[in-house]
């Protein structure tokens, strides 16, 4: 077991960087997640742990030991790629001893250790077989016991369930939660899937470009975007942004834009990181805007008429796509809404559940209530 640090380090490719100055504490038994878009320089990061890619400048540090120049063998990790990589010749047995019979382990220890493993996975009866007669879930099972075996101090995972169907993955991803509870050991699990880092992460690591935008737990992230990037990025379906005209009136804040008109009241903290900005970014999530007929109990809203452009019956929720002049919203409500296409409905929008950005920056101003 372990805790991770990445000091500065940066990753340039013919002078681009795919990683750009990444400062980043992993602590000892975290369930970190890695996440954004494709190419943001995930693969890349992790890379560099591993040691099959060298840092262009910064350290890395496993525990206290500073490893950023040691050999990828001698760092006590073990990495599961979305390639399971797995040997096709050899037995699912023999893949899963593979690297501890490498490192030259006495025959009793390698069973006991596979063994365990393949009990705690679920895959005994499948020892003997090869990968080519495995499903894909089954070969998934088998990369992860390649590296439980190993008993690393830290676990790499880079996109381990893309090439699974979905309710597998789904299936599998509760699994990989309960195997990191079970093991105690430090996970660091790379993924482009918002829900997957929501679901699973004890903090989420939300990377553009290269650059590390917020870390935080997945309500952290979720309540508090630190800016305009991870605010659409994080939740589905995404944030909804207008940019507003914004206007103090008394306690009040006033945001307006043609077609839409939301008077948030008692803002004074709202107001008062406002700092002069006469127009704002204003972030409203779909499930933030009920049908005004089906609020949320106890919750403070702020009413609006909007014409209803189409319905999405989802079973569960109604994905309604609102517009009003140059406006447009999608909301989340309750499947009982009367709202159709072409329809008038009232809509109420939380008032404490309003995210404020930079126009410019795209930075964080300001959360309601405060
Ligand atoms: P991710 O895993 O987030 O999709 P990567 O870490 O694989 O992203 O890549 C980050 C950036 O670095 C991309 O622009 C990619 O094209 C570039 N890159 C990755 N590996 C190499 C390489 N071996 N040579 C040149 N550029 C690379
Ligand atoms: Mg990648």
């Amino acid at each position: 077991m372990a805790s991770v640090t990445f000091a500065e380090v940066t990753k340039e490719y013919e002078g681009k960087r795919a990683v750009d100055r990444l400062s980043l504490d992993v602590e000892d038994g975290e369930f970190l997640v890695l996440v954004g878009p494709s190419g943001c320089g995930k693969s890349t990061t992790l890379r560099m742990l591993a040691g099959l890619e060298e840092a262009t400048s910064g350290h890395i540090r496993i525990g206290d030991r500073d490893i950023t120049r040691v050999a990828a063998r001698d760092r006590d990790i073990a990495m599961v790629f979305q390639s399971y990589a797995l040997y096709p010749h050899m037995s699912v047995y023999d893949n899963m001893a593979f690297a501890l019979k490498v490192r030259k382990f006495a025959s009793t220890e390698i069973e006991r250790r596979v063994t365990s493993a393949a009990e705690s996975l679920g895959i005994s009866p499948l020892l003997k077989r090869k990968p080519g007669q495995l499903s894909g879930g089954q070969r998934q099972r088998v990369a992860l016991g390649r590296a439980i075996v190993r008993d690393p101090a830290v676990f790499l995972l880079d996109e381990p369930l893309s090439n699974l169907d979905a309710s597998l993955r789904v299936q599998t991803r509760a699994e990989l939660s309960r195997l990191h509870a079970r093991l105690g050991t430090t996970f660091i699990y790379v993924t482009h899937d918002q829900v997957e880092a929501m679901t699973m992460a004890t903090r989420i690591a939300v990377l553009d470009q290269g650059i590390l935008q917020q870390v935080g737990t997945p309500k952290e992230l979720y309540d508090r975007p630190a800016n305009r990037f991870v605010a659409g990025f994080i939740g589905s379906p995404a944030m909804n942004f207008l940019e507003m005209d914004a206007r103090v009136a008394g306690e009040s804040l006033v945001l307006d834009r043609d077609g839409l008109s939301l008077t948030l009241p008692a803002a004074s903290n709202v107001l008062s990181r406002l700092a002069g900005r006469k127009r704002v970014l204003v972030g409203i999530r779909p499930e933030h805007i009920y049908d005004a007929a089906f609020p949320l109990a106890d919750t403070r809203t702020i009413p609006a008429t909007m014409t209803v452009e189409l319905a999405e019956m989802a079973g569960s929720e109604v994905f309604l796509h609102l517009v009003s002049e140059s406006t447009r919203l999608l909301a989340r409500v309750d499947p009982r809404t009367s709202g159709v296409a072409g329809s008038e409905l009232a809509i109420a929008i939380d008032a404490d559940q309003l995210h404020l950005f930079d126009i410019e920056t795209g930075e964080r101003v300001a959360t309601s209530p405060g």
